[in-house]
């Protein structure tokens, strides 16, 4: 960000522009709307200028511009629309210690107005840093078709009613009041007063709100491979409570002032307890809280969802499931392939590489037969084991087994290899992220030439 956008007082301020032709009446515009003390200095002003010198507007100084015409000033706008005159100007307005734009000529100006959606005292700026003049335009006109034509009289309306709703506790209710008023519509100054008198009314008399807790699938990653359902959970949530494989980009969506808590949960690093996440749960939907615990994945596949289920029964609080993605789905899209082929298997296994009692247990000899497919989650520092009690089942060395790193993220890596082959193969791959391993899955042929293909190309 090469600019910081800020939102200045210019009330009672001096604001010079110098110029009086088309682009200083652009500006004048936009300047006319604020309470600063205006002053054009200009050998030629243009009809408009000279009418808003006579109404009072602004002070209209005749002549070309001088020393210390920018003295005092807060802003000074270089709007000659002539780059030697722009530059003279510029020169001595920044002697007179003012902040310098020249109009069209972002290289030289120390600061740029953004292109803004007014809705007084609500006001929305947007700055592309001159990079894209078409596409500021493009989300002005989507945020203004977005913003009620009402939205400032709203906002002026609530401020004035600020300390009436501070007859409604600080915090989850206070904020439900306003959210409330702001998403009905008004026609009128009349009907938002009503509505104000009638909303506080209603939320004073209201019941205590109870508790909830969503549990709710991050995916694997890819914001776009969220729910529906899920960002809306996430754009209600009072508290989110995230384990560390979610996504940061997932974390940015959740509501602006939702208090975020790691629940750090770590295959093998420090973490907290379960017993701690539970209470972390229990204790905020207790207070009233709307708590969403966001879960990698699928929160029902490998997610200890249960210990948290029971944790919320026993206290009384509701709960539902929000289901995700779960990295297998999104790692074996990766691949190009699907977990069942007609004539290849006929059902797939979800298995985990530890369980409570270290590595896990499971059927290997069933595992250990042609065709079958697994995906193994947490399966990296297991993977010596699984290939040893596989082969000892007489499972083919040749299996093709496949593990892919970070699916569905940018850095996501995809390692072909042979059960035989499975270690060292993947300690030397040094993977650092959250990796899966596919038993009987290899990347689609066709991926695999393709990206050969690209590789040479490269070469
Ligand atoms: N509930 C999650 C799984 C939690 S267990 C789900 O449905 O995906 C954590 C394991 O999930 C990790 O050890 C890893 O094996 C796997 N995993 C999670 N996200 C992953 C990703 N983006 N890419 C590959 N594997 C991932």
């Amino acid at each position: 960000m090469k600019h910081f956008p800020i939102f200045m007082a210019l009330e009672g301020r001096r604001v010079v522009v110098s110029g009086g032709g088309e682009a200083a009446l652009a500006k004048l515009r936009l300047l006319l709307k604020t309470e600063a003390k205006l002053v054009v200095v200009t050998e030629d002003a243009a009809p408009e200028i000279a009418q808003w010198a006579q109404d009072g507007r602004l002070t209209l100084i005749r002549r070309a511009m001088e020393p210390g015409d920018a003295l005092c000033a807060r802003l000074f706008y270089a709007a000659n629309e002539d780059d030697a005159e722009d530059a003279r100007v510029a020169e001595l307005a920044h002697r007179d210690g003012a902040l310098v734009n020249i109009v069209d000529n972002l290289e030289d100006s120390q600061f740029i107005t953004p292109a803004m959606v007014d809705r007084d005292p609500v006001v929305v700026a947007i700055g592309t840093e001159g990079a894209a003049p078409v596409l500021a335009r493009a989300i002005k006109k989507d945020i203004e078709e977005r913003l009620s034509p009402r939205l400032g009289l709203m906002a002026r309306m609530g401020k004035a009613f600020r300390a009436r709703a501070e007859a409604l506790p600080f915090g989850v209710k206070r904020r439900e009041f306003w959210a409330d008023y702001y998403a009905q519509g008004v026609a009128s100054e009349t009907d938002a007063s009503s509505s104000l008198e009638a909303l506080l009314d209603k939320h004073l008399t209201a019941k205590p709100k109870e508790g909830r807790v969503d549990l709710v699938g991050a995916g694997p990653g890819d914001p776009e491979l969220l729910t529906l359902k899920a960002r809306k959970a996430l754009d209600e949530a009072d508290v989110v409570i995230y384990d560390r494989l979610v996504a940061p980009e997932i974390l940015e969506l959740a509501r602006r002032e939702a208090v975020m808590l790691s629940a750090g949960k770590e295959g093998f690093g420090p973490s907290v307890t379960q017993d701690a996440i539970n209470e972390m749960i229990v204790s905020h939907a207790r207070s009233g809280a709307h708590v969403v615990r966001l879960k990698s994945g699928d929160p029902t596949v490998f997610g200890r969802l249960d210990e948290e289920i029971d944790a919320c029964d026993a206290s009384g609080i509701a709960w539902t499931i929000i289901p995700g993605i779960t990295s297998a789905s999104a790692a074996v899209a990766a691949l190009g392939q699907s977990f069942t082929k007609r004539g290849r298997n006929s059902g797939v296994r979800f298995i985990t590489g530890h369980d409570t009692k270290g590595f896990a247990d499971h059927d290997w000899k069933t595992l250990a037969s042609e065709g079958e497919v697994a995906a193994i989650y947490m399966g990296k520092k297991s993977a010596r084991f699984i290939q040893g009690r596989l082969l000892m089942h007489g499972a083919d060395p040749l299996t093709q087994v496949t593990v892919i790193e970070n699916a569905s993220r940018p850095e996501q890596r995809i390692l072909a290899t042979t059960l035989g082959e499975l270690e060292p193969t993947l300690t030397h791959a040094n993977l650092t992220g959250p990796a899966l391993v596919f038993l009987g899955l290899a990347p689609r042929a066709a991926l695999v030439a393709a990206q050969h293909h690209e590789m040479e190309a490269a070469i």
